[in-house]
């Protein structure tokens, strides 16, 4: 490619930035200004004009996605592959350095990463050993304790307790933790980027190894490190790397985990930055959205302060529709986005649902499943959560790793073997007696003699069956390794015997884990087993959702997982107080700020027109409420605006149309939107109700199974 290629599509800060002689970087501009293209560039320029080897080059971005794009624009650009290059995110970055160092970062070689569901279920369990009332010391608190003193680079022996109580327990509970974790080889996601800042520190070989590899480091999404995230660039650095470091001080949204935006002015004082790039052209929206934007996020003070421009067209206002509640809200943008594929010639992919909170997805999602169109969900119902997935995956894990604890809890007794708890209780007292594993305390409790016979036949069978899985896998492909775990385990047979729709579901979803076996993609540079590269990569990419990639669909998502993307039309749904900016973030010093930082994030993804709609009553867990259109709302001048009417007709549910609404919300104990359990179609929602009395009839719409009518004295319904 020629240089001049590089640098064409460029304005003059961009090219700049491009091009600039050696030094320390820090591109600071808004949205949509070109800083993630300024980076790319960045790095083809390196390769191609300053003769940089790929090797040389180590990249951070924010999402897997992103870093997949990065690679296909680099390979784009200059034709060579992109392999040898290090672009990923902190998270994926830090788990490859510790696969190829796990010995010197005090691992076992085949550690596991568990993810935030797996170490949940592990912090309750020693919450229980610890002897502690888990009502008291709530698991979900323990795990962000530990969590956030994590990802302040704080293991539970650096935490002062000062003597006081709470902080002791909690340090104690971090600890056993720690213990257990270590001793099962597993990793959490915080422990991946903590472990290797240590194995910075520790092993100065090792640093001064990869200190002389990369000479160039580049940051995406700067604005969102975290303490070890920035402490591991830094030390990683050193001296001699030259650091770009691109971001936007008005798009930091994850301070609530632990994100710095201070990193930005650190950066400028720990690095000596010989150039500051500000950018100031939007290329990405009309400029109709982009002064909703900044018209939004000037109400935040303290800001770098940065005003966006466009040299694009007005474009059309922005759409604002007032729903009667959430269901009217979903119809209305599932209606306005059959308009726009017809209209507008769009694909799907190019329109976006955004919405603050991951529960509100399942309405939006039953409207799209009831217009038959289909959507994506990134985040929320993720294909390697789904319970079917996680027994086969248990299994592979145990495979790979017997002192997996979390694995080995999870399907030692599923397909049912006839071990019970009491039998898991011995073994779980064993391992904590001895420190060992759950896997291990079999052997230990055979040799005491301690377990009835019956039950040890049981668990040395199990014991029998991954064993023989793993001696399999040495002669098959990662796929059909996938295809017996799944016949072999009896998790087939188990959900065959699953009645109707339920268990064909499950199927179809382990069928979809062989097809991701089949398509797995490995690295030939990692010393790794097929198996175990597939295990990590599942474990890493689980929050971006692969099921049904290939096919075209409107992409749902949080405001958060938004971050860096952008599609021709956005829809920002749930525009309430109390909802966004969140009824929490109102009492806490600095969240509200953050809040509207994610709403200036939301308006900017759109490149040509954004559509805005609230829900005048909403249920939230199960009560009604009504809140005021959202401050963010007001906050946009009324003249880029255009309202939209609520349609009374078709506002209600059909069958209430011609009833006083307030009667048909509510029958046979069961109200609409209301979640229930019914005995063969599982969990579900309900839609509407029709007839009274012994002809009561109600629409449910079951998450695996559709939407139903059931006669509703024959339902036997179970409210959730
Ligand atoms: P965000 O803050 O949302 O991450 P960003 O600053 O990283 O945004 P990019 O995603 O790099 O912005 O660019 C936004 C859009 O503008 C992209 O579609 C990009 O291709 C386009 N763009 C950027 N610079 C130029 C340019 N000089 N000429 C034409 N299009 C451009
Ligand atoms: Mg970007």
């Amino acid at each position: 490619m020629d240089v001049s290629d590089l640098l064409n599509d460029l304005n003059d800060a961009q090219r700049d930035a491009v091009a600039a002689p050696p030094g320390h970087m820090l591109v600071l501009a808004g949205a949509g200004s070109g800083k993630t293209r300024v980076l790319v560039h960045r790095i083809a320029w390196l390769i191609q004009v300053e003769r940089v080897s790929p090797h040389a080059i180590l990249a951070v971005t924010f999402t897997n996605k992103a870093a997949r794009e990065m690679r296909h624009r680099i390979e784009d650009m200059l034709g060579i592959p992109t392999r040898g290059l290090w672009i990923g995110t902190f998270h994926g970055l830090a788990h490859r350095l510790l696969k190829m160092h796990w010995q010197e970062a005090g691992l076992v070689q085949n550690f596991q990463i568990i993810d935030s569901d797996d170490q949940l279920r592990l912090i309750k369990r020693i919450v229980r050993e610890q002897g502690l009332d888990d009502s008291q010391w709530q698991p979900r608190t323990v795990q962000s304790f530990i969590n956030s003193h994590k990802d302040e680079g704080k293991r539970a022996a650096h935490i002062d307790s000062y003597g006081d109580y709470y902080q002791r327990t909690m340090q104690a509970l971090y600890q056993a933790y720690e213990e257990v974790c270590q001793r099962s080889g597993l990793v959490d996601f915080a422990e991946i980027l903590l472990r290797s800042h240590e194995l910075w520190l520790k092993k100065p070989d090792v640093l001064a190894q990869y200190r002389k590899r990369f000479s160039h480091i580049l940051v995406d999404e700067f604005q969102d490190t975290n303490t070890v995230q920035y402490a591991w660039l830094r030390v990683l650095a050193g001296s001699d790397s030259q650091v770009v470091a691109v971001g936007d001080d008005d798009q930091s949204i994850y301070g609530w985990r632990g994100a710095r935006i201070e990193n930005i002015q650190r950066f400028s004082e720990d690095f000596p930055v010989t150039r500051i790039v500000r950018l100031e052209q939007n290329y990405r929206s009309t400029a109709t959205i982009l002064k909703a934007a900044n018209a939004v996020i000037d109400n935040n003070p303290g800001r770098l302060g940065k005003e966006l421009w466009t040299a694009g067209e007005q474009g059309e206002p922005i759409e604002l529709y007032a729903a009667f509640n959430e269901y009217d809200e979903a119809r209305h943008v599932v209606d306005r986005i059959a308009d726009l594929l017809r209209d507008e010639q769009c694909r799907r992919q190019d329109i976006a649902v955004l919405y603050r909170s991951n529960a509100q997805s399942r309405v939006l999602e039953e409207a799209f499943l009831r217009a038959n169109m289909p959507y994506h969900i990134y985040g929320g119902q993720r294909f390697y959560e789904r319970l079917e997935i996680k027994h086969a995956m248990a299994y592979l894990k145990l495979i790979a790793n017997r002192l997996d604890d979390a694995a080995f809890e999870r399907v030692v007794n599923t397909p049912a073997r006839g071990i019970g708890n009491k039998t898991l209780e011995q073994l779980r007292q064993f391992a904590r007696d001895h420190g060992c594993s759950l896997w291990q305390a079999v052997d230990g409790l055979q040799a005491a003699g301690e377990l009835p016979g019956r039950a040890l036949n049981a668990l040395l069978q199990f014991r029998g069956l991954i064993d023989a899985l793993d001696e399999k896998a040495v002669d098959l492909v990662l796929e059909e390794l996938v295809e017996q775990v799944i016949a072999g385990s009896g998790l087939l047979a188990m959900f065959e015997k699953e009645k109707g729709e339920t268990g064909k579901n499950r199927i179809d979803n382990l069928q979809e884990l062989v097809n991701a076996a089949a398509s797995f993609d490995q690295d030939d540079s990692l010393e790794l087993s097929p198996l175990q590269q597939f295990l990590d990569t599942a474990a890493l990419d689980a929050g971006e959702g692969q099921a049904d990639d290939y096919v075209d669909s409107v992409q749902l998502m949080t405001l958060h997982s938004a971050k860096g993307l952008e599609f021709l039309f956005v829809f920002l749904v749930g525009m309430e107080e109390n909802l966004f900016p969140s009824r929490m973030s109102l009492d806490e010093p600095g969240r509200l700020e953050e809040e509207r930082r994610l709403c200036y994030v939301g308006i900017t993804r759109a490149m040509r027109k954004l559509f805005l709609s609230y829900a005048e009553t909403r249920r939230v867990y199960g009560d009604e409420s009504h809140n005021p259109v959202s401050r963010f709302v007001r906050e946009i001048p009324a003249e880029l605006l255009h309202e939209v009417r609520m349609q009374q007709a078709i506002s209600w549910p059909v069958s209430a149309r011609t009833q006083r609404p307030a009667v048909a919300q509510q029958v046979g104990g069961l109200a609409l939107g209301q979640r229930v359990f019914h005995n063969t179609f599982g969990e579900g929602v309900v839609l509407q109700f029709e007839g009274q009395a012994d002809n009561a009839r109600v629409q449910v719409n079951f998450d695996r199974q559709g939407s139903k009518w059931l006669v509703l004295q024959y339902a036997k319904l179970e409210v959730l």
